[in-house]
């Protein structure tokens, strides 16, 4: 319904009675302009929907797959790029259901030449089938990323960059979009993503699994999970879902299942208590056997690998958290990370103050004692440190400085007002810093600048 509407709109928009003086058309950028990562995302459209239909082979580890992406041109477009990155083979590609040119170029662009020009405004629909191995990204300071082939099946993990190994995708965290994401494989394995599932179909001895995200999703935080698990469904006080599975490989105390579902209701009640509802349609987990060494707050239902070094209250704090800081407020580029890891980590201390009785401020104090790298600059961390304690720590400190300085009242104000002013959307470092001083009817420039932008112990 909405392809056939996009795809008449489209012709209209090019051929019809409309078009007034001779439209310019020009090619779209083959980046979104990130400092750090130049070649993410792409620029002369926004992407509304994506549409991924996958069968995985785990005896092959090969996918075969088409995805469409629903999207708008923002300028008049000759022609466009999606990234899309690994040994995939294209078989068929159409824009608004007529094949078009492409070409792959470096690591990550492949670059569509739809057969006629595309309008600024109007919408357009790219359909892409394709097959292969697709391979995961190792890099030095970021670790592993995208598809993650496992010992039963596959989990892709997409931040910052990852995506693009199994779907075509403007890979921008201000490109948002909403998901629906059909999986098949063999009759026995289970298929998690993000959002909530529909219908499960088993036909040939393959099932297929359907998963949609109905609020606007980053890539970067799109999840997909392979493999035999055991899922617990429960549901929050207000009835709100929680699907959470453990990887059945994964040794586990009995009942461990119920305890996961359990802990990650619990958390996500109590942190709505404390930044406002929950943004999205359904919450959860997976704990599974990946090999990654880290836990990622992917859209609605966070990935915890099983070699992280604890999956405790504080982690699921953490990754839950990021569900209002990081996935329902992104940042528009990656050196405003702190925005994320600050406010997520500042979760764990908050949960380690409610439930374990270690004061937030005790927390902040021996972190500010024990920290002996103060170098970086939280809000221009560099590329290869977003993932640095610099982030995480200092971002979570900067929170509880500007807390002592701002009082507690305007402090959980602001916790909950600036996840509620810019809900689904993205932010800055700039526009948090301002938020705050509109709200507190302060010059907060000194602090900031001390915290946020320049490297050095601050003072207390
Ligand atoms: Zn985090």
């Amino acid at each position: 319904m909405i392809v056939s509407c996009a795809l008449s709109a489209g012709l209209v928009a090019v051929t019809g009675p409309a078009a007034e003086a001779a439209p310019r058309f020009t090619p779209g950028a083959p980046g979104a302009g990130d400092p750090y990562f130049p070649d993410m995302g792409n620029g002369g459209y926004d992407v509304g929907h994506y549409d991924i239909r996958l069968a995985y082979s785990p005896s092959t580890q090969a996918i075969d797959a088409t995805t469409t992406v629903l999207a708008t041109a923002t300028q008049d477009l000759s022609r466009f790029d999606l990234d899309f990155q690994g040994p995939l083979t294209i078989s068929k590609l159409s824009v608004n259901g007529l094949d078009a040119a492409f070409t792959r170029s470096g690591a990550q662009e492949l670059v569509i030449t739809p057969p006629y020009g595309l309008r600024k405004g109007s919408p357009f629909v790219v359909s892409v089938s394709y097959a292969g191995v697709p391979q995961k990204i190792d890099d030095p300071a970021l670790g592993l990323s995208g598809w993650v082939a496992t010992k039963d099946g596959a989990v892709a993990l997409n931040q910052p960059i990852g995506a693009a190994t199994y779907y075509p995708v403007n890979d921008t965290p201000d490109d948002k979009a909403t998901y629906t994401q059909t999986i098949t494989v063999p009759a026995g394995l289970t298929v998690l993503a993000n959002g909530e599932p529909g219908p499960t179909t088993t036909h040939d001895h393959r099932t297929t699994f359907r998963w949609s995200m109905n609020k606007p999703m980053a890539s970067e935080l799109s999840m997909l999970a392979i493999g035999s698990y055991d899922v617990t469904r429960g549901a929050l006080a207000g009835g709100l879902p929680n699907i959470t599975a453990i990887g059945k490989s994964i040794d586990g105390k009995p009942g461990q299942g119920q305890v996961f579902n359990q802990t990650t209701a619990q958390i996500v009640q109590w942190e709505s208590s404390v930044y406002g509802p929950y943004p999205f349609d359904s919450t959860g987990g997976i704990l599974a056997d990946v090999g990654v060494h880290y836990a990622l707050e992917t859209q609605s239902r966070p990935v915890y690998d099983q070699r992280t070094s604890d999956v405790d209250g504080d982690l699921l704090a953490h990754e839950l958290g990021h569900q209002w800081f990081g996935d329902s407020l992104t940042p528009v580029h990656w050196s405003d990370i702190w925005l994320n890891e600050g406010f997520a980590t500042y979760s764990e201390w908050l949960y380690q103050e409610k439930y374990n009785g270690i004061p937030v401020q005790q927390t902040f104090a021996d972190t500010y004692a024990g920290e002996t790298d103060w170098s970086g600059v939280v809000a221009d961390p560099g590329r290869d440190h977003i993932f640095d304690d610099l982030v995480y720590n200092r971002g979570a400190m900067t929170l509880q400085a500007l807390r002592t300085k701002i009082g507690d009242r305007a402090f959980f104000d602001v916790l909950r007002l600036w996840p509620a002013a810019n809900r689904y959307g993205n932010v800055s470092t700039r526009q948090f810093t301002q938020f705050v001083e509109r709200l507190t009817h302060r010059d907060l420039g000194s602090f900031f600048r001390t915290w946020l932008y320049q490297p050095g112990k601050p003072a207390l």
